[in-house]
């Protein structure tokens, strides 16, 4: 089944906004619920409430990241043990972690291994950054990072794990990354995937597409025969605009 995912960041600044957000998406996200996985990644604060009004909507729930220790000395940090609960996902390795506090590729292994260990699902992003794009290095940057990351996994985490691939050039941006340039560099990371836990394991890991997706350009990326769907930013913090690119990406996928 596809995922579309709400990467809402350091967004809404306050609870009652965030609810209404949920709320705008919820009936949509829920009508859809046997053709597209939909999953909302609100701030840390927000989660319990979020996590409330999402009961029994088939809507899932996911954190922005997560520590690779589970409990001790680490201030500031919260565990895959702590989000269990209530998250069914976790983002690691986002371009703005990687690039705003300094998460490595080393990192991100180790948060990876540590958010499958305790059953939930890992959505790790990779990707180039726009002088990589520009000097034709996308692949080379892409290869180290899938390789980096899955250093810690097995085949037997390949149900829960996702991999994203976001051009950081294309995130926030507007300028989304040319469909075939996603296709490519999606093959790029299956291969991968396959060298490194397995053909049956690349088979199941899904793959989604991320960087200025909006309602207005979802199609050409759901399209793609190995995307497994898309992460949203920006446009997730708009309800209607979201629940459009819900509805698009299971009319796709209804076709399949
Ligand atoms: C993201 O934050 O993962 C993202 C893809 O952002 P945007 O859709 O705003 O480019």
């Amino acid at each position: 089944m596809p995922l579309v995912a709400a990467n809402w960041k350091m967004n809404p600044t306050n609870i009652d906004d965030a609810l209404d957000l949920v709320r705008g998406v919820m009936s949509v996200a829920r009508g859809h619920a046997d053709r597209v996985e939909v999953a909302i990644f609100p701030p840390f604060p927000w989660l319990l409430a979020v996590s409330d009004l999402l009961v029994e909507t088939g809507v899932k729930l996911g954190a922005q990241d997560a520590f690779w220790e589970n409990s001790g000395a680490f201030t500031g940090e919260v565990s895959p043990a702590m989000l269990k609960g209530w998250c069914q996902w976790v983002i690691i390795g986002h371009s703005e972690r990687r690039l705003y506090v300094g998460e490595t590729d080393e990192m991100v292994a180790k948060k990876t291994a540590a958010v499958l260990s305790r059953e939930l699902g890992a959505i790790m992003c990779v990707g180039e950054l726009l002088d990589h794009y520009d000097e034709g290095r996308s692949d080379e940057i892409v290869t180290g990072q899938v390789r980096a990351g899955l250093a810690e996994c097995s085949a037997d985490d390949s149900a829960r794990l996702v991999i994203a691939y976001e051009p950081v050039w294309a995130i926030g941006s507007g300028r989304n990354a040319d469909p075939e340039h996603a296709y490519k560099t999606m093959r790029l990371i299956r291969r991968i995937v396959g060298e490194m836990i397995g053909a049956g394991a690349a088979r199941k890991v899904r793959i989604l597409y991320g960087g200025s997706v909006k309602a207005a350009n979802v199609q050409q990326y759901v399209e793609l025969p190995l995307c497994d769907g898309v992460l949203v930013g920006g446009a997730s913090l708009d309800a209607e605009e979201f629940a459009q690119i819900v509805r698009v990406t299971a009319e796709v996928y209804g076709h399949r």
